[in-house]
């Protein structure tokens, strides 16, 4: 077991497969092989790409593979290492120190994609067929697909020098100023993670107190935020314009490899089920809440009637493991994986960040599990879910180092598909339908913050984007456009208050990732569909297809790697097919709250 304290003998995680600590001298060395292959890179093939042979072209190759190597195991390792000790300075400080020196290390790099991309295809078609050079298309392709983008090298030099001191600038001012916000309730004072758990708080009160101080304290900063959002919108429209792309949600489209029409099928198709999806599951929510209109801070909040089920860690790998064997003894086995080794951190701890996640500073390698698991029904949920992000990882080992690429829109298929196993598996084991119901409710309510409130906020940043090519938007403008999109997602049962108005500045997306928040939607829209697939039974081999289709995630096209399901990403018909999964348990709560006269 590793050195960290492990707590009520829950597992811990060792990480010395990357280094046995910070004091590791294998970290200097490897540091010091980065610098000084970069540089050696730089010098061999600055100026030259044009002229390599496919013979050099795959040392080339392999020498930018060893690169990513390294960079990961570094950066990987002081990562992982700090996420589970936030209070020690020393972690921190180690962290901070690899990031800097990986990056500066990283410098005499930058030749390489535009030079790169300034080559003839007859010159990559020559490397092509050699088959060794083959196996790098993916990653060529990748880097290949911005040259229609690119601008002249010292316009691509200055705006990336520049990048510094402005789109980077505003959203670091964003975030210093938002990762301060500080909220009082009752006379005592709270951070962000603090906050957004007393909205889920069972009392009302409590719920209603946290969201309308949220938004006092958004209101306040709301004129700073507006200034910074109208700055980073116009930014982002100069560089889109110079570079040709025709929307601007296009960069993004081209970043996840779909085309704008496929991003419209997915938006208007979410927006037409508004109605039946979203409309009818509040409109339970408010008769079980007992109200008329529920609050917008009453979206999550915990059924009057819920029992608290507790699961112990070995219960909860019982029943995820289970759920993975049912579906495929392959995917069971890879699952199985991650409890024979210590690949997981499951237990909180003082000083260990919140949250869960699943991170694989190496592409070839295993990956890490990092849980907060306290032995909630979620927590189960969340272990099937990052375990799907495990497997999907362990699957793609052999694309190799350079040609893997996390694609939000593809990244979420097995960690959200293992928590629909999983989720099912635990439903057929309750035998009470007042369990039933409070399980399918919690997850209906998390799939419509994902695949419906996502699109919301898409339209809004839309619009936003929109309406700023002529001229800034003010505070009232941008609140406006907010409580429009959010009320019509969420419907007539959903109070779309004054201490709603100035919330939409917390959604980080906006500002440092504009238009990624549709993936969320597409991601979940794109499992569910899968889903149906399997349900309806008509594919054979399911289980094989899709552990295949999870190999070939990041380096296949969405049409070639779902044909198998006979589903078409271009047809509106296969949103439809993802959202009626969603339809079918709102039927199946309407059953349950019949028959139990709630
Ligand atoms: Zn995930």
């Amino acid at each position: 077991m590793s050195k960290q304290q492990v707590k009520n003998n829950l597992p811990a995680w060792d990480l010395s497969d990357l280094y046995k600590g910070i004091d590791d001298p294998n970290i200097n060395k490897d540091l010091e092989t980065y610098r000084k292959t970069t540089l050696s890179f730089a010098k061999k093939y600055k100026g030259k790409l044009g002229s390599l042979s496919p013979d050099e072209a795959l040392k080339m190759f392999k020498v930018k593979e060893k690169l990513a190597i390294l960079g990961g195991r570094l950066g990987g390792f002081a990562y992982l290492n700090m996420s589970t000790q936030m209070k020690n300075s020393e972690a921190m400080r180690f962290y901070q120190n690899i990031s800097e020196k990986l990056t500066d290390y990283a410098k005499p790099m930058v030749f390489f994609s535009l030079e790169f991309n300034a080559l003839p295809e007859a010159k990559i078609k020559e490397w092509l067929k050699d088959k060794k050079v083959a196996f790098y298309k993916p990653y060529i392709k990748r880097i290949r697909k911005y040259k229609k983008y690119e601008l002249s090298e010292p316009v691509e030099e200055i705006l990336l020098e520049k990048s510094i001191t402005s789109s980077e600038a505003w959203v670091r001012l964003y975030e210093e100023i938002s990762s301060r916000l500080e909220y009082h309730v009752d006379g005592k004072t709270y951070n962000d993670a603090e906050i957004s758990k007393l909205t889920l708080d069972a009392d009302p009160k409590v719920r209603h107190a946290a969201g309308a101080e949220i938004n006092r304290v958004y209101k306040q900063n709301s004129p700073l935020f507006t200034l910074v959002y109208n700055m980073i919108i116009k930014d982002k429209a100069i560089e889109d314009e110079k570079r040709g792309f025709a929307k601007p949600v296009s960069a993004r489209n081209l970043a996840e490899d779909v085309p704008d029409k496929v991003v419209d099928a997915l938006a208007q198709t979410v927006k037409a089920n508004y109605k039946n999806l979203a409309h009818r599951f509040y409109k339970l929510k408010a008769k079980w809440l007992g109200v008329k209109k529920i609050s917008y801070w009453d979206r999550n909040a915990p059924l009057p009637f819920s029992s608290d089920i507790h699961y112990e860690w070995n219960d909860a790998v019982k029943t995820v493991l289970n759920g993975y064997y049912n579906f495929s003894p392959k995917l069971g086995k890879i699952a199985q994986d991650f409890f024979d080794h210590p690949w997981i951190d499951v237990p909180p701890r003082d000083g260990k960040r919140s949250g869960a996640y699943c991170s694989g500073p190496l592409a070839t390698k295993h990956p890490y599990l990092f849980l907060n698991f306290v032995g909630k029904q979620n927590d189960v949920l969340t272990l099937a879910h990052e375990l799907g992000h495990g497997c999907h990882h362990q699957l793609r080992t052999k694309n190799g180092e350079l040609n893997e690429t996390s694609r939000m829109t593809t990244e979420e298929v097995a960690s959200v598909f293992g928590e629909m196993l999983v989720f099912q598996d635990m439903l057929k084991n309750l035998d009470d339908d007042k369990d039933k119901l409070c399980l399918i409710a919690s997850k209906v309510g998390d799939m419509l913050n994902t695949a419906v409130r996502q699109i919301a906020f898409h339209f809004f940043e839309t619009r936003a984007h929109e309406e700023r090519k002529s001229g800034e938007l003010s505070e009232e403008r941008l609140a406006d456009i907010w409580q429009e999109e959010m009320g019509e997602s969420l419907g007539e049962y959903v109070e779309m208050g004054d201490d709603t108005r100035y919330i939409w500045s917390m959604v980080g997306h906006f500002f440092f990732l504009p238009f990624y928040v549709y993936a969320y939607s597409f991601a979940d829209c794109l499992v569910n569909s899968l889903y149906q697939v399997k349900m309806e039974g008509n594919v054979e081999n399911f289980a094989d297809k899709y552990l295949k289709l999870l190999s070939q995630t990041a380096i296949g096209e969405y049409e070639d790697i779902l044909r198998p399901f006979n589903l078409n990403p271009n047809n509106p018909d296969f949103w439809q097919k993802g959202l009626n999964l969603i339809s079918s348990y709102i039927d199946e709560l309407e059953r349950l709250d019949k028959k139990l006269k709630l």
